[in-house]
């Protein structure tokens, strides 16, 4: 059976590289038919708050990736990282180590001075167990490191996305794996974890990759079958910069693109093609279609860019993403749409309980009339606020455009309102009889009338055909609306 595991650093919100990587393993578990663990990695202590683990398994819920175990945390397990530690002690895999920092400075300085290697130089490794005890009893502090064997060769291993990987094994420090306050470190606490976890498959980032040479030799030192490996690429911005949350700030944050309006699985699919590509040119995938797409061997080998130019008015992010999203408003299912886009007309204060009941019908008609050109969520109570509400704001584009270049409209318009208000039957067909008739009489073109009406009724310069927009409006606010041009 595979098991994935995602093991986020509870250090900050969940960023749009971690949402990546849990997004990968998922997909790859849901695929598979195996297990996704989550597990909390809180060893550090100082950086890791309760708001992040909160954030992150809030970010992964609203991406709809859910996971079969967990969260566990890494510092439940403290226990047995130390007795690993020990372990590796007293098969002689590790050695503890009393040189002090002033001596490794030292030695590193002289060692750079001289162009020579600057790695540890094994001072400690040959200590006789008298020696060890003496310096034990006489008080002096000690890290554990790793005794990486000294041979020929290399550590190598099958990277499902790279290829053969191949590190010499003299390439390799003597690494610590506890300090000197006696807690192990990271890479110790990661494989003994993996390891009780009976992870399969390790798939997480390129910048790992030092790591998973020295981690191969603690699972072979602790005699424990070693996972396969799959590295992503990195996603670099457009100057190549590794995106972090440090230099991009909250366009990084999954958070950010709730916020937003996007729809959890358009930001799902948008960000699996930073990463992996399907060897066609198809970009859109449904959950069941990439899940049935996926492969490891797909996974990218060079990094991605995340294509946003900072300060880009139109853009918010980078484009490709909002594309993908206003791909899903356009076509997603009407109903799960009405659910999104009701929570964001609560927000916004425009909601009426009667969408979800007798005006459910021409709520979710609406919904769908207008949706062709929105790119969001937000987009329904901005661009799309006339309908659900009388207070929304004429653009400055259309009302220069189109009111202020024909002042008589103000004529006109309440000419049409009061035509409006006298038909018996409010269809597309009437209207646009009507507002014809009296374009004829006016002798003016049609579209003069219609594009004022768009603006006064929509506020918006574009949108879907005028006499839709009428009815979906309804007769009584259009008349309304006509009448007071300047509401
Ligand atoms: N906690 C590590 C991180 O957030 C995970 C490393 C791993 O996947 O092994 O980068």
């Amino acid at each position: 059976e595979v098991r994935v595991r995602f093991p986020p650093s509870p250090t900050g919100y969940l960023h749009i590289g971690g949402a990546r990587t849990a997004l990968l393993n998922w997909l790859y578990a849901r695929k598979t038919g195996g297990k996704l663990i989550l597990r909390i990695e809180d060893t550090d202590a100082e950086r890791s708050t309760q708001e992040s683990i909160e954030g992150i398994l809030d970010g992964l819920n609203w991406l709809g990736l859910d996971w079969d175990e967990g969260p566990y945390f890494q510092t439940e397990f403290a226990d047995e990282h130390v007795a690993a530690a020990n372990r590796l002690l007293e098969s002689g895999h590790a050695y503890k180590c009393f040189c002090t920092k002033e001596e490794l400075d030292a030695k590193r300085e002289a060692a750079l001075a001289a162009k020579k290697d600057v790695r540890y130089d094994g001072t400690c490794r040959n200590l006789s167990p008298e020696e060890v005890a003496e310096k034990e009893a006489a008080g002096i502090p000690y890290v554990v490191r790793f005794k990486v064997p000294q041979k020929e060769g290399t550590v190598a291993y099958e990277d499902k996305v790279l290829g053969r990987i191949e590190r010499a094994y003299s390439d390799i420090e003597d690494f610590v794996i506890v300090r000197s306050n006696g807690r192990p470190l990271y890479l110790l606490c990661n494989v003994v974890d993996d390891i009780r976890d009976r992870i399969t498959h390790v798939i997480r980032g390129q910048d790992h990759m030092t790591n998973t040479t020295r981690q191969i030799l603690l699972y072979e030192a602790l005699g424990a079958p070693i996972p396969v490996f799959a590295h992503m690429p990195l996603t670099l911005d457009l100057q190549k910069r590794k995106i972090s949350k440090r230099s991009h700030g909250e366009i990084v944050a999954v958070q950010f693109y709730r916020d937003k309006g996007f729809i959890p699985w358009a930001l799902c699919n948008f960000l699996v093609l930073l990463g992996w590509n399907p060897g066609t040119d198809q970009e859109i995938f449904s959950r069941e279609e990439l899940i049935e797409a996926f492969t490891l061997e797909r996974i990218s080998k060079v990094n991605s860019v995340f294509n946003y130019r900072k300060g880009d008015p139109k853009f918010f992010t980078d484009p490709k993403a909002i594309s993908i999203n206003a791909h899903y408003l356009r076509t997603m299912d009407i109903e799960e749409l009405g659910a999104m886009v009701k929570k964001e007309l609560e927000e916004a204060g425009l909601w009426d309980e009667a969408y979800d009941n007798d005006k459910k019908q021409w709520y979710l008609e609406t919904l769908d009339l207008i949706r062709d050109r929105f790119h969001t969520l937000k987009d329904f109570c901005t661009m799309g606020r006339a309908y659900f509400g009388d207070d929304y704001e004429i653009e400055a584009k259309p009302l220069k455009k189109n009111i202020l270049k024909h002042p008589d409209l103000k004529k006109w318009l309440p000419m049409l309102a009061e035509r409006f208000a006298q038909l018996p039957e409010w269809t597309k067909e009437e209207t646009e009889r009507v507002t014809r008739a009296l374009a004829g009489e006016l002798d003016i073109k049609p579209g003069i009338l219609i594009n004022g009406m768009r603006t006064v009724l929509t506020g918006q310069l574009a949108g879907p055909g005028m006499f839709d927009i009428l009815i979906a409006l309804g007769q009584d606010r259009v008349v309304q609306r006509l009448q007071n041009i300047d509401h």
